[in-house]
């Protein structure tokens, strides 16, 4: 597969377009932000020749869902993440003023909901759906198990696209919308930290990481 990473809106969201030898892409938060984020990720889509097939929200904090109009619109898909957090879709006016972010194209409902033990999968791709709630009470991070050739690179170990559960160095905070500490790192111990420690992170902001890593944090 190919992984492309874009950084979008004011607070730094790391946007993932995985996609196949077909040209098949999976879209993690692509949360374009403005005219110029939208067609900084629509020209790569174009000059890819990339059919989008699956948008995911990692969890839906308005940072992470700002894309979700324009994807929809675009590409004719609508996003799926988990039904915990979908009153957050309604809270986007509420979320933007407390973050002073733009709010001018509200994300429209989900397509699907995802929950633990879901695959998302497309050819070469599968995505494994783990739920950890706490930063969000629908909180998802996507595991690869088996990422096969990764930009050209072989042997390339598992991959984990935690959203805002695990960042480098620290995890998302749990004081919003329904967070809560303990759950957020007993989930994190017992579902993310359980995986291999070469895994690599591609977090929701923030560089990568791996799992080896953060585990002596904990
Ligand atoms: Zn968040
Ligand atoms: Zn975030």
């Amino acid at each position: 597969m190919n992984i492309k990473q874009f950084v979008f809106n004011p607070f730094g969201v790391n946007a993932y377009i995985l996609s196949n030898n077909a040209g098949d892409a999976i879209l993690i938060d692509p949360s374009v932000s403005n005219a110029r984020e939208q067609a900084a990720l629509a020209d790569y889509i174009k000059s890819e020749h990339l059919n989008v097939r699956r948008l995911l929200n990692t969890h839906l904090h308005l940072d992470h869902v700002l894309g979700n109009a324009f994807i929809e619109r675009t590409y004719n898909i609508k996003a799926e993440a988990h039904k915990a957090d979908e009153f957050l879709l309604g809270l986007q006016q509420e979320q933007a003023q407390m973050f002073g972010l733009p709010c001018n194209d509200i994300a429209p409902a989900l397509g699907k909901f995802l929950d633990e033990g879901d695959n998302v999968e497309i050819p070469e791709i599968k995505l494994q759906v783990i739920h950890v709630a706490g930063h969000s009470p629908g909180g998802l991070a996507f595991y690869c198990e088996n990422p096969g050739k990764v930009n050209g690179q072989d042997n390339v170990p598992p991959l984990l696209f935690p959203g805002d559960i695990l960042f480098a160095g620290s995890r998302g905070r749990s004081d919003l919308f329904g967070g809560d500490e303990f759950t957020l790192v007993s989930g994190i111990k017992s579902k993310l930290l359980t995986l291999p420690s070469e895994t690599i992170v591609f977090p929701g902001h923030g560089p990568m990481t791996t799992i080896g890593d953060e585990k002596i944090w904990y």
